[in-house]
């Protein structure tokens, strides 16, 4: 059993989608351990986008990222990190499969509706800048 870490990105909550993305999730076999509704600062976008600060969208993807609320969330299954990405599909909707969150939700390469850990260290660094243990049940 493994832990991931997902965002329900601002595109998504605003347009009332967080209900059908987690459905997703759990028609996926994934359960959704921890969740709350928050509003990301810029210095919290900044740092959690850190890997990609040199890059030409870092602006851009950091004030969508705190332009409405976002829903963070932990979510454990068998291969909960390659198995989100999977229903997640690729970073642009054009790309991604039919059937994933991004093909069926996402506007555009930006305002891509979900994140997802790529890897166990970043789904561990993720989830401990999000939640403490203690909300993890
Ligand atoms: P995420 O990390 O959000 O799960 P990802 O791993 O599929 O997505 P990354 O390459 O890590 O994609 O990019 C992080 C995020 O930056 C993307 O999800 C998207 O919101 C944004 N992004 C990536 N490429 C572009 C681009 N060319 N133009 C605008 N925004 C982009
Ligand atoms: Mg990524």
């Amino acid at each position: 059993i493994q832990r991931t870490f997902s965002i329900i990105k601002p595109d998504a909550t605003k347009r009332n989608l967080t209900g059908a993305i987690v459905a997703k999730f759990e028609e996926a076999g994934l359960r959704v351990i921890a969740s709350k509704r928050i509003q990301m600062t810029l210095a919290q976008a900044q740092v959690f986008y850190g890997v990609h600060k040199d890059r030409p969208f870092f602006g851009e993807l950091c004030d969508f990222m705190i332009s409405e609320p976002v829903v963070v969330q932990v979510l454990e299954g068998e291969n909960a990190i390659a198995k989100n990405r999977e229903i997640m599909g690729a970073t642009n909707p054009a790309d991604a499969a039919p059937g994933t969150i991004r093909a069926e939700f996402a506007l555009s390469v930006g305002e891509n509706s979900v994140h997802g850990s790529d890897a166990p260290e970043t789904a561990a660094a993720e989830i401990a800048y999000f939640f403490s243990g203690l909300e993890l049940v």
